[in-house]
């Protein structure tokens, strides 16, 4: 028969992740939200409590959680707010296709950063005119000498502003669509990059959500993962891990709206009585 009880380590993770959300996100999460204040000292916090860089392995000194162990982390963490959350998890999408298709150089360098101290990165596809199309990205990358120029722009991207470096996706060519997109990775204070913050979104306030601009942005070839013209497969499988967390996220947010509700309708008097009644 299929078991769909968690495991005494599952509940105690998810029961570190609700303590954390009630005593170091819920308190903050008004003024960080009205304020758009990135939560640097909550995610140190976090990153004390193990409860950052979920799926970095266990090798490379971090926790080496799967999807669901972190999806019940995420769904705590949303339960205090979804913008300080998106702070502390972002990382994590960040390093999905380096798990997926980097070579172990590139794991050893940049995810063992993310476990040495705090450190942020950003996973970057997202564009103006490319968002669920992903395949319709323009930002492009040429190969010149030994490495590779990138141009273009991205936008939307979580840590996008702070990250110390960045997955990114481009296209040789884009008429090729899908197969023409790779994926590299690379430090963030590589020449012909800046950087903003974006303001005045309507949620997730205190989260850092950032456009990039390269410039003829030249990388080695050591930057490239996996294979050429196979970035599209690599973000895919990155969604494959991510779109679960992004469902649970969806329902810590949601037991906290009906927690909410329920505890206001037990307060509140109409015509006499609770409105519960
Ligand atoms: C807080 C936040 C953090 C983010 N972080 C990142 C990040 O770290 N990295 C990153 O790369 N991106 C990030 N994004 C971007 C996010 O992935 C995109 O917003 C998302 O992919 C949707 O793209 P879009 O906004 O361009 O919307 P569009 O793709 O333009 O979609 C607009 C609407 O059209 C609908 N739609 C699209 N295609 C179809 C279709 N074929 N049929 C019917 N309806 C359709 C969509 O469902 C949506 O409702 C972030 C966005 C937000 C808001």
């Amino acid at each position: 028969m299929l078991g769909f009880d968690l495991t005494d380590e599952q509940r105690e993770l998810k029961e570190l992740a609700h303590k954390f959300a009630e005593q170091e996100i819920i308190p903050r999460a008004r003024e960080y939200d009205e304020k758009e204040i990135f939560p640097v000292d909550v995610c140190e916090k976090a990153f004390a409590a193990g409860l950052m860089n979920f799926g970095v392995p266990k090798e490379l000194g971090g926790p080496g959680l799967g999807v669901l162990d972190t999806s019940l982390i995420v769904e705590e963490l949303n339960y205090g707010c979804a913008g300080i959350s998106n702070a502390i998890g972002a990382n994590d999408l960040a390093t999905l296709p380096i798990l997926i298709a980097g070579n172990d150089e590139q794991k050893r360098t940049y995810l063992g950063q993310l476990v040495k101290k705090l450190t942020f990165c950003a996973f970057a596809i997202t564009e103006p005119g490319a968002g669920s199309d992903v395949a319709a990205m323009s930002t492009t990358y040429r190969r010149e000498g030994d490495g590779y120029i990138i141009n273009g722009t991205k936008h939307f991207i979580s840590n996008g502003s702070r990250a110390d470096w960045y997955v990114t996706f481009a296209t040789s060519d884009k008429r090729l669509k899908h197969k023409g997109i790779s994926c590299f990775v690379f430090p963030s204070s590589v020449p012909g990059i800046t950087r903003n913050r974006m303001h005045g979104k309507l949620g997730q306030r205190a989260a850092d959500t950032g456009e990039i601009f390269y410039e003829d942005v030249r990388v080695p070839a050591s930057a490239l993962v996996g294979r050429e013209g196979e970035g599209f497969k690599y973000a895919m499988a990155t969604f494959d891990h991510s779109r679960p967390e992004i469902g649970a996220i969806a329902i810590g947010i949601a037991q906290r709206a009906l927690d909410e509700c329920l505890k206001y309708s037990k307060q509140r008097n109409a015509f006499g009585q609770p409105i519960a009644n």
